[in-house]
């Protein structure tokens, strides 16, 4: 039987493992942490739980192709789908203004903020409704459909594809300067960096808008735990604690991995579905270049990442009533040399099964830049005064929440701090970032790489870095298409016991 190894156990890993073992070949994960799930995390705190990732999961809508994918990798196994009711919520003096999910509230909400905006208020709505056409291709990757698919992928995508390039153009920032009503533009500029297309908003919001962007009950560890299962149920071999230190190269041929313990795997085809850079850089030696990443790494500018530090809270007793997801205004503080003047919170009040011991988790999100994850990282060789920092923002935070909820004062309590050298840490992330290249008007980010690396036959990339801007479908769908690509490439090939 051939052999397929696939190098990270997180959510496209792990669907390269699922799909392998059901194509019928003999698969190995191998993940470096104790846990798999990758970014798809949450972990226990005091007794709480503090949710690592997901604010909403695109294909939960049933009828979408992206549903029927996260259904067979066991994603939404008997999982209830939470809804809810909006985006975000923005505090300004006491009037708390929400950004619906109904594209109707969402209308008559805005405008009675500032009904002479009602021009770019529809505007921005109807591209929403546009764009929420486009539904990622998932039965195949592009390169491998035949005319008449694509021509179908064309006409079905075509409004929304055209609303999609106009808005890839324009920035957040420009789009927020037509509203006349300094909130508006206060809102529009705050939901997403300033330089990221006004698209990327367009994209989420419309998603969830549409009921295609829900959250699975349980939260981001439970789900990554239940492909997990899944993979094993299938006879799928999951490793644990087995860091990959090299992807093994003979005659231009991926023929096997090397592990840090020293141990060698010989396989018939290798994926790597671990952080794109960390894949390139070490476990190929920087032997290799990619045409289609390296453009983008050295432009971060024009391809931004998204990295943040998050501080993680729990308050005793109830506290429904409290938007899960809320902005406001603060006294100013400091974060890595950036000022800041809001706060931003989660309340996780929404999914009853994470308030545990009568207390609900709170985080917290502080955005940070590639600059700021390199200041982060000369902090952290000095451990005490990288901790002194983290606690210090935290202090900084948690005042802040506590001034704004008075009701807080006693009931509120830190459980932890995470910093953008946390996830590069955890699982290889490119300067802490847990997205891919985001879009700008003049990003080259890819969406259609094919996950091959020059000069290396049986082998693929996959994980979200080959599918800008990244997110959890885009890590499901390229695990996928990863062993897509393995079945044409090892359809003649003959294995590795027939002496290959
Ligand atoms: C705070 C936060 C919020 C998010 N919110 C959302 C959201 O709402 N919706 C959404 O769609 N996405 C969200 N994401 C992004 C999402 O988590 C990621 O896009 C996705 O999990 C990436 O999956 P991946 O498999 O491509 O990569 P990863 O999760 O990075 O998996 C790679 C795996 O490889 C392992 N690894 C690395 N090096 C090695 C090695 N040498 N040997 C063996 N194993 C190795 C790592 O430990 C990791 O488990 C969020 C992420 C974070 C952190």
């Amino acid at each position: 039987m051939k052999r397929v190894i696939i190098v990270g156990g997180g959510i496209s890993g792990m669907a390269s493992g699922i799909y392998a073992q059901k194509a019928g070949y003999e698969s190995v994960v191998l993940e470096k942490n104790a846990v798999p799930g990758g970014e798809c995390t949450g972990w226990d705190r005091d007794g709480c739980h503090i949710d690592g990732c997901i604010h909403w999961l695109t294909g939960t809508k049933k009828d979408t192709e992206l549903y029927k994918l996260w259904c067979e990798v066991g994603a939404l196994d008997n999982v209830e789908i939470l809804h809810l009711d909006y985006f975000y919520s923005y505090d300004f003096d006491g009037r708390i203004i929400y950004f619906y999910n109904d594209y109707n509230k969402l209308r008559k909400e805005l405008l009675s903020v500032s009904p002479e905006d009602e021009k770019v208020i529809d505007e921005f709505i109807a591209a929403c409704k546009k764009i929420r056409s486009i539904e990622m291709p998932v039965n195949k990757p592009m390169d491998m459909m035949g005319t008449i698919e694509m021509m179908k992928l064309g006409m079905k995508m075509m409004s929304g594809g055209m609303a999609m390039q106009k808005y890839s153009k324009i920035t957040c920032g420009k789009f927020a300067e037509q509203f006349k009503s300094p909130i508006l533009k206060r809102i529009f500029k705050s939901m997403l960096p300033e330089n990221y297309s006004v698209s990327s908003l367009m994209f989420s919001y419309s998603t969830i808008a549409s009921g295609n962007g829900g959250i699975p009950a349980g939260g981001s560890k439970a789900m990554a735990l239940r492909m997990a299962e899944r993979y094993k149920a299938l006879g799928g071999n999951m490793r644990l604690n087995s860091e990959v230190s090299e992807i093994v190269i003979s005659n231009g041929r991926a023929v096997g991995v090397r592990l840090s313990s020293g141990e060698t795997i010989n396989g018939d085809f290798i994926i790597s579905a671990c952080d794109a850079n960390i894949t390139l850089s070490k476990l190929l030696k920087g032997k290799y270049t990619d045409k289609r990443l390296e453009p983008c790494y050295d432009n971060l500018k024009e391809n931004p990442i998204q990295s943040n530090v998050l501080a993680a809270f729990s308050v005793e007793g109830d506290v429904s009533d409290i938007p899960y997801s809320f902005v406001f205004s603060s006294k100013l503080y400091e974060v890595m040399g950036s000022t800041q003047d809001s706060v931003s919170m989660r309340v996780y009040s929404y999914d009853k099964s994470l308030v545990r011991n009568g207390k609900t988790t709170i985080t917290s999100f502080v955005s940070q830049s590639p600059e700021q994850f390199d200041a982060w990282k000369s902090l952290y060789d000095d451990k005490d005064a990288y901790n002194r920092e983290k606690m210090r923002i935290a202090d900084e935070l948690m005042t802040r929440i506590t001034e704004r909820f008075p009701q807080f004062n006693g009931r509120i309590k830190l459980l932890d701090v995470v910093t953008p050298v946390t996830y590069e840490k955890y699982c290889g992330a490119f300067k802490g970032s847990w997205m891919a290249f985001m879009s700008t008007p003049n990003s080259t980010a890819v969406q259609n790489h094919d996950g091959r690396i020059e000069g290396i036959e049986n082998f693929q990339l996959s994980g979200q870095w080959i599918y800008s801007p990244g997110g959890l479908p885009c890590a499901l769908i390229t695990g996928k298409f990863a062993i897509q690509r393995a079945e044409e490439c090892l359809r003649c090939a003959p294995s590795r016991s027939q002496g290959a």
